[in-house]
């Protein structure tokens, strides 16, 4: 079943101790929508600037199950654009320009085409945005957002009548504590499941995640570190969240077990991702690869 996804197509300029890369294709949408393609069709909703270089277009073109239908372009505008800087460890990152560019201007359309979705995941932006965007699907059964500290500094009013209206919300561990005042994992989850939500899945980094449902909860761990050859670590919360989302759509339920399960697809995915700059070890993927790293991980995380 389709997947759609609303979020920010970047070009983003990475300098890492690995190497560094200038105005590559990246935004939140772009990382989300080509881990989830592995698992379910991708309908993207996003605007870019007559910038957006024509190798941009045609790497995310490559993915094949990812419809571009969506994908505004708006000539007399400039494309979102990010530049960031991972410090030796490369779990630190700082940002060092943020060009705003088409996100100050109208949210993208949804087309006709796609406002019978069933799936919906909402991509990082104001969460009045978010809720705009999410009244356009009427027949959705699963809606998941994303949010940041920005967002709960900021707009926390609109961000709980948000989360009153999603099944679901993934976020960091930091951001959940900013949310709740509560320090630990779960029961800052278990607070945001109060607030509306049937689920949240708090990232912690290097050390997994926990899922809280209302049903119960659950752990993932990370890969152990070293595991893989990390050369860029941007897109991993994204690429996790796709696959989360990629499975969950290809499924269709929203049940503990297979958000557990959606948990893996999207750890593995966020492996991958990591592996070169940009979006470059995605676009060189394929799904027997994915599978293969799945049943390792399987074999890593298995307790008892
Ligand atoms: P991640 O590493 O998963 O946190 O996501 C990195 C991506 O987020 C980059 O490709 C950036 O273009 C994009 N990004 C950076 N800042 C923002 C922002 N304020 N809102 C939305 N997307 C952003």
């Amino acid at each position: 079943m389709p997947l759609l996804v609303t979020g920010t197509i970047g070009i983003d300029t990475l300098h890492a101790p690995t190497g560094q890369a200038e105005r590559v294709l990246g935004g939140s949408c772009a990382y989300f929508a080509a881990a989830a393609s592995f698992l379910a069709p991708v309908r993207l909703v996003g605007a870019v600037g007559g910038d957006w270089p024509e190798d941009h277009r045609a790497q995310l073109s490559g993915f094949r199950n990812v419809s571009l239908d969506g994908l505004e372009t708006r000539p007399a505008s400039r494309t979102f654009a990010w530049g960031g800087r991972y410090l030796d460890d490369m779990n630190r990152r700082e940002t060092l320009f943020t060009e705003l560019g088409v996100l100050e201007e109208a949210p993208p359309k949804v087309p006709a085409s796609f406002r019978d979705s069933r799936h919906v995941f909402l991509g990082n932006t104001h969460p009045a945005v978010q809720l705009d965007l999410l009244r356009q699907f009427p027949d959705r059964r699963i809606a998941v957002c994303d949010t940041m500290d920005l967002w709960i500094n900021i707009a926390r009013p609109e961000l709980l009548r948000l989360l009153e209206e999603v099944d679901g919300v993934v976020l960091n561990d930091q951001e959940a504590s900013q949310l709740t005042e509560q320090r630990n994992a779960v029961s800052a989850g278990r607070a945001i499941v109060e607030m509306g939500p049937s689920f949240v899945v708090v990232k912690k980094g290097e050390h997994g995640a926990v899922l809280v449902h209302r049903d119960g909860i659950a752990t993932i761990p990370a890969f152990p570190s070293g595991a893989h050859q990390v050369i860029d670590p941007t897109g991993a919360g994204d690429s996790f969240a796709g696959g989360l989302m990629g499975h969950i759509a290809a499924t269709g339920r929203q049940d503990l077990d297979t958000i557990q399960a959606g948990l893996a697809w999207g750890t593995v995915l966020a492996s991958f991702t990591i592996e070169a700059f940009g979006l470059d070890r995605l676009a060189k993927l394929d799904r027997g690869q994915i599978d293969d790293r799945l049943r390792a991980f399987q074999r890593v995380a298995r307790v008892g």
